[in-house]
């Protein structure tokens, strides 16, 4: 079964590679307990490094809706920037003030392998972003000094 990953283990701060299969069996069966993991920690989002993955792949789940994001690029960050706690499951207990824009345009793949476009502000394009950067090593405690 996976676990939680929490800093400071390095596989956090590494470049994620992409999926070249999104249907694969594998990365169904990832998806899969992706999802129970992050519900067992009621969390709003789980990216594939936080549990040893270096894949890029993120699970955000926002009022009962799940989105799972695949191969995802981010092609336009706009809106007001806000200023917001945020936590991280690989951080327990730790929240941090990040300042965010408050609106994301991002093109990614789903589980069935389909190419999408999502454009979400507020909470959910708050959490595209915070997933989105553990793909790319980035933790939210350097958005945290960034802003300071
Ligand atoms: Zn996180």
């Amino acid at each position: 079964m996976l676990q939680i990953i929490t800093y400071p283990n390095p596989i956090l701060t590494k470049q994620c590679q992409p999926i070249n299969k999104p249907t694969d069996l594998q990365i169904k069966q990832l998806i899969t307990d992706m999802t129970t993991l992050m519900r067992a920690h009621d969390g709003i989002g789980l990216a594939a490094p936080q549990v040893g993955h270096n894949l890029q792949l993120f699970l955000i789940e926002i009022d009962h809706q799940l989105t799972v994001f695949i191969n995802p690029e981010i092609q336009k960050l706009s809106g007001k920037e806000v200023r917001l706690e945020e936590g991280c499951l690989s951080f327990p207990g730790k929240y941090l003030p990040i300042i965010r824009p408050n609106k994301v345009k991002i093109k990614f793949t789903d589980q069935t392998g389909e190419r999408k476009i999502l454009k979400a502000d507020g909470l959910l394009a708050r959490a595209i972003q915070h997933e989105f950067d553990h793909l790319n090593g980035i933790l939210f405690i350097e958005r945290a000094e960034a802003n300071n």
